[in-house]
């Protein structure tokens, strides 16, 4: 892979690959918290959801996060989601 391609990551939703900066990032912190991580780098497990309302209704309706995290995460996340889309 050439060194100056973009960083992408694989949506949790869709599984197609895309820019960091298409995408939203969502954080499990190591102590369970799951939250909407904005700086898109912040410590714990990362998954990454495209930044449109197809990609986090699909990720809803698949509870991909829950998959991605291998727990129950709350609603309240994927609304935030929701408002970002
Ligand atoms: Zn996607």
């Amino acid at each position: 892979m050439p060194s100056n391609a973009p960083d992408v990551r694989r949506c949790v939703a869709c599984r197609e690959h895309a820019p960091k900066s298409e995408m939203i990032r969502v954080c499990r912190s190591a102590d369970g918290k799951v939250f909407v991580d904005d700086t898109g780098n912040a410590d714990g497990r990362g998954a990454w959801v495209h930044k449109n309302k197809e990609c986090v209704a699909l990720l809803k309706k698949k509870h991909a996060l829950n998959a991605a995290f291998k727990c129950a995460v709350p609603e309240s996340v994927t609304e935030e989601l929701d408002a970002r889309v």
